[in-house]
């Protein structure tokens, strides 16, 4: 904190702006400026706790190197420009460019770091603007296969019980999550719930500071998590472990899981976990009276991502774990607002509250409730699709608060298909690698410049509260999309707060019509399904019926299939990408922060022992680490952490972890498989 007078100082309690779990904390502002970050007691979600991101938030905020003005690119360089020529050229291009090429030639994509308010505009703007579902969020690399696997399975796309609910668990089954350093106040949970003398078993092929944590570490072998999954089912149902009257009752789809994993008795060679490990494991889940899973990125970053999810779902419900407290599959979410962007319709083939596009009673509710008609049926391309859409048949492209020229996968593949578009915006509060690209730049605010709503992995919609003005010209984001609508002549964006948005939101969202701004405003807020204003909120889902159509939760017989891409003669590791405690998304934020930058100025890769003493590799020194897509080069960190043969690098810095990683898709929910690529390592030697 600063050295600013305690009397001048003024407490605003807002939510971080970093991770999923949704931390309550008070900003601390003196004479317009944050200064500082205090504990917010009041949070039931971390208690006044917080991680060093979250404690260090404020930093950035004030940065000297924020925009402060729009931006026009003019013979290829950037000339400041007023807020009138810079919108009247946006509406100018993306209305020529959608009169004249349809409207799948636009994109929009929106971020999971800013409010729903914000998403839920932008996605209304994409539709009624241009009628095109071409929008997605960011979700799309991160969890969307959760969203897709869990509504497959349970028929609701999210987490199934809040995070303190570890601690009236039995046994804790923490499945490729690095809970510690990603998300760690959920990490706090689950250590609280260890203390209790709650057993926790990590499943990850890396040794991580989770695993480190745990009663019982499962080292297994990348991406063979279904193989793994269905051989713990397989002994759960040979030693008659199963649930049956929850099977019965409940679920639908038994006989073709139990077919299916009749083969999975012995995985050791495709997992590495011997058969006496994986029956402990079955035995340990399906004993507990109540066990819950844990599952993060390790689960979804892969192109079998929605079968994953949805064995963990097979899981639960074989041992009738789901619908009362201590039980669920609860994927944490990485960004603070990944549940929001999704919730909001910030999504190709969804409206707000997961509302189908396809169905023709819900286009002409929306199309009622928003003054319009003839929106899209069809199903709009997603995040990365529309990257690789660049130049035909998008032309247009309207990139919110993310940075794909980092954070997509094979970073070469984005920049060269960027080059192809006819028209670029990037709204966001610094100038980003992407921002290169653009031919627009409309700076926006971050989160402590505006108020309204993130929320969290837990379904919990927490408050952002307004602490300081946006620096120079900057704007809220929610007014840009207002002033361009109106650019635009179009009806239904006369918001003249992020409150009215919401509200416009709620009327037409039947799960979030009961969470009002006033219910919202009390710390703790509620947890949707919210249906009426009466309606308490829905902690835990599923309690007496899942919420399918038929009620029923869905069984699914899934083979285990190899990654897109396996280590070979010329790529021989498998590398891994994952997150660092110090370090969040292309660290555009936590770079920012001195502390945060001192912890972690510089990428690295963790190495095993014996393949850095075969490679002659020293700690600490710059080696080159190459797929098929690029190159790069880290540092080397030495470690028996990693398996021999497996890499392990985080993905936040720009020329790092993706300039390797691989852009196959899993085929359901279009997740690029950033977890599991194989490349090269060499030393770099000196040139004589
Ligand atoms: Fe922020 Fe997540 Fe840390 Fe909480 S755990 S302080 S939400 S980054």
């Amino acid at each position: 904190m600063s050295n600013a007078k305690p009397e001048t100082l003024k407490y605003v309690p807002t939510t971080c702006p970093y991770c999923g779990v949704g931390c309550g904390l008070n900003l601390i502002v003196s004479d317009g400026k944050a200064v500082g970050v205090a504990p917010w007691q009041r949070s039931p979600i971390n208690e006044g706790k917080l991680c060093p991101k979250g404690m260090t938030c404020w930093e950035f905020i004030h940065s000297p190197d924020r925009l402060t003005k729009p931006l026009i690119k003019k013979n290829g360089k950037f000339e400041e420009a007023s807020w009138d020529e810079a919108l009247d050229l946006v509406a100018k291009k993306f209305k020529e460019i959608s009169d004249k090429n349809g409207p799948r030639s636009l994109g929009f994509q929106v971020s999971c770091r800013t409010p729903n308010e914000e998403c839920y505009i932008m996605q209304k703007l994409a539709r009624v603007g241009f009628k095109t579902n071409n929008v997605d969020n960011c979700a799309r690399i991160c969890h969307g296969p959760s969203v897709a696997g869990l509504s497959l399975s349970f028929g609701s796309g999210a987490a199934t019980n809040p995070f303190e609910d570890v601690l009236n668990s039995d046994f804790i089954l923490v499945w490729g999550s690095n809970a510690v350093e990603a998300h760690p106040l959920a990490g706090r949970r689950i250590a609280q719930a260890k203390l209790k003398g709650i057993p926790v078993m990590v499943v990850d092929p890396r040794y991580s500071p989770t695993a480190k944590l745990a009663d019982t570490w499962i080292r297994f072998n990348p991406s063979t998590h279904i193989a793994l999954i269905n051989s713990m089912m397989y002994w759960i149902i040979k030693e008659n472990l199963h649930d049956k009257e929850f099977i019965e009752k409940r679920t639908k789809g038994f006989e073709d899981l139990k077919k299916t994993v009749e083969s999975y008795a012995d995985v050791e060679k495709v997992t590495g976990v011997p058969t006496e490990t994986v029956k402990d494991m079955a035995r340990k889940y399906a004993a507990a009276k109540n066990a819950v899973i844990i599952y993060c990125l390790g689960i979804t970053e892969l192109t079998t991502g929605t079968d994953n999810v949805r064995s963990l779902g097979n899981l639960s419900m074989l041992c009738g774990n789901i619908g009362r407290p201590g039980v669920g599959v609860n994927p944490l979410r990485g960004q603070n607002n990944v549940q929001g962007a999704c919730d909001m319709g910030a999504y190709p083939n969804v409206y707000s509250g997961y509302q189908k596009c396809e169905l023709p009673e819900m286009r002409k509710k929306m199309e009622d409730a928003w003054g319009v008609t003839g929106l899209p049926d069809w199903y709009g391309s997603t995040l990365t699709e529309q990257i690789t859409q660049c130049g035909d048949p998008i032309k247009a492209m309207y990139i919110f608060a993310l940075n794909p020229a980092v954070s997509y996968p094979d970073s070469n593949h984005v920049k060269r298909s960027l080059e192809k578009l006819d028209f670029l915006v990037v709204q966001d509060i610094f100038f980003t690698e992407t921002c290169e690209y653009a031919d627009v730049v409309l700076p926006g605010a971050s989160f402590a410049e505006k108020d309204g709503t993130f929320t969290s992995g837990e379904r919990r919609i927490n408050r952002v509260r307004k602490a300081v003005n946006p620096p120079g010209e900057a704007k809220e984001d929610w007014e840009i999309f207002v002033l361009l609508a109106k650019k635009l002549g179009l009806k239904g964006f006369d918001f003249k707060s992020p409150q009215e948005i919401w509200d416009d939101m709620r009327k037409v969202t039947p799960s979030m019509f009961g969470a009002t701004n006033a219910r919202i405003d009390k710390p703790g807020s509620v947890h949707w399904p919210c249906p009426t204003e009466e309606h308490p909120g829905t902690p835990i889902l599923h309690k007496e019926k899942f919420a399918s159509a038929d009620g029923l939760g869905t069984f699914f017989g899934i083979e285990y299939r190899p990654p897109a891409e396996v280590a070979d003669a010329e790529y021989p590791f498998t590398l891994m990408t994952g997150r660092l405690i110090f370090h969040y998304h292309t660290r555009t934020q936590t770079d920012r922060s001195k502390v945060l930058h001192y912890e972690v100025p510089e990428n690295y890769v963790q190495i095993n022992t014996e393949d850095a003493k075969k490679l002659g590799i020293k700690e600490d020194e710059h080696i080159k680490v190459r797929s098929r897509r690029g190159e790069t080069t880290p540092l080397a960190r030495i470690t028996d952490d990693v398996a021999p043969g497996v890499l392990y690098m985080a993905m936040h810095f720009p020329n790092g972890a993706n300039n390797l990683t691989n852009t196959a898709l899993d085929p359901m929910s279009k997740m690029p498989e950033l977890k599991h690529c194989a490349v090269a390592v060499e030393k770099i030697t000196e040139a004589k």
